[in-house]
């Protein structure tokens, strides 16, 4: 392998920028030139692009966001105008392509393989944490971070004014981002797509325990399951406490990454480029026990990422 790309697409997610690094240094050690192509599959497409170096990647690890920026580019769906992409990577002589994102980005990447022979590898950077075969995906760790240190605030205000607070987070499809912020903050109730909800239970729930002399009620609610006013409306005089809404939104994606996503990332981009000159082409680099492997992209996205049934558990049990 002489040159490799990378792009960062979809959902942007803290940590993306450690990733790029870890890309352009490990394979610049090798003497293997890196170009990152701007705004995801659209910079393939339109040839726009930046020839990094060791030296460019410098003090990038630290930001949020992604210095590549990324974008949706529904029309990569279409079988043409991927032909046109591997063109384009053929022209530039990009013979390994490192995609970084999420299950979409690595569908991209998939089809790029299977029908363009490719050689891709991809690292999942999603804040939902929704991406199989891996533990831990690039972004969630931050997410989670600042999910958690919001609510936190909320919190003092809920206990200085006696109220509730029903607060949204992402998560279209997972709860993770819910659960776990909301067993780190210590949340009366967790409402997320895997599990049902019985809002008598729950209103009757938070309305015994105000009567038994609570001061404060934090609600964590996944967006995928439920909109926060839609749970307020369930609540509407039946648990004791005035109800605020809180969404916490986009300030989720952002922010400098933590500790841990900037360990995973580069772990995660060093082995991307070790992996490609072993030619393990058509995978994901994967946190697996620890350690970093490569899962097919086929397995990877044939799959569907399950909560585990005891975090559920144990948020129950401790709520
Ligand atoms: P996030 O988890 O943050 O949503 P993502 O990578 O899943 O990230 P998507 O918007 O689903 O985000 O996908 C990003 C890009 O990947 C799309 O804009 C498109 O260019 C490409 N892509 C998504 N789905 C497909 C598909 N089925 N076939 C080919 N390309 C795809």
């Amino acid at each position: 392998i002489k040159k490799i790309g990378i792009i960062t697409s979809g959902g942007d997610a803290p940590g993306m920028n450690a990733a790029v690094r870890a890309v352009t240094r490990t394979a610049a050690s090798k003497n293997i030139e890196v170009i990152g192509f701007y705004k995801g599959y659209a910079g393939i497409l339109d040839k726009d692009f930046v020839e990094l170096s060791y030296s460019s990647v410098g003090g990038i690890m630290e930001k949020g966001g992604t210095i590549l920026r990324t974008a949706r580019v529904p029309e990569f769906k279409n079988p043409e105008i991927r032909a046109e992409a591997a063109r384009n990577l053929k022209d530039l002589k990009v013979d390994g392509l490192v995609v970084i994102g999420g299950e979409g980005s690595l569908t991209g990447a998939k089809l790029l393989f299977e029908e363009h022979n490719i050689p891709v590898i991809g690292i999942p950077a999603s804040i939902d944490n929704d991406i199989p075969d891996t533990d831990m995906a690039i972004g969630v760790d931050t997410c989670l971070n600042t999910a958690v240190d919001a609510m936190q605030k909320l919190k003092d205000t809920a206990s200085s004014h006696e109220r509730a607070f029903i607060v949204e987070v992402m998560g279209r499809g997972s709860g993770y981002i819910a659960l776990m912020s909301g067993l780190s903050v210590g949340a009366e109730a967790v409402i997320i797509p895997e599990v049902p909800v019985d809002y008598n239970e729950l209103t009757d729930r938070i309305w015994q325990e105000r009567k038994r002399g609570k001061i404060n009620c934090i609600v964590v609610v996944a967006e995928g399951a439920a909109s926060a006013y839609s749970v307020a409306r369930h609540f509407e005089n039946k648990i004791g406490y005035e109800t605020r809404i809180t969404i916490l939104g986009h300030i989720q994606r952002g922010g400098s990454p933590t500790a841990f996503d900037r360990i995973l990332a580069s772990r995660m981009g060093y082995s991307a480029v070790n992996f490609l000159l072993e030619g393990k082409f058509g995978t994901m680099v994967a946190l697996e026990k620890g350690q970093t492997v490569t899962v097919p992209l086929e397995k990877v996205l044939s799959e569907k990422k399950v909560l585990d049934p005891k975090l559920i558990d144990l948020v129950n049990t401790l709520s």
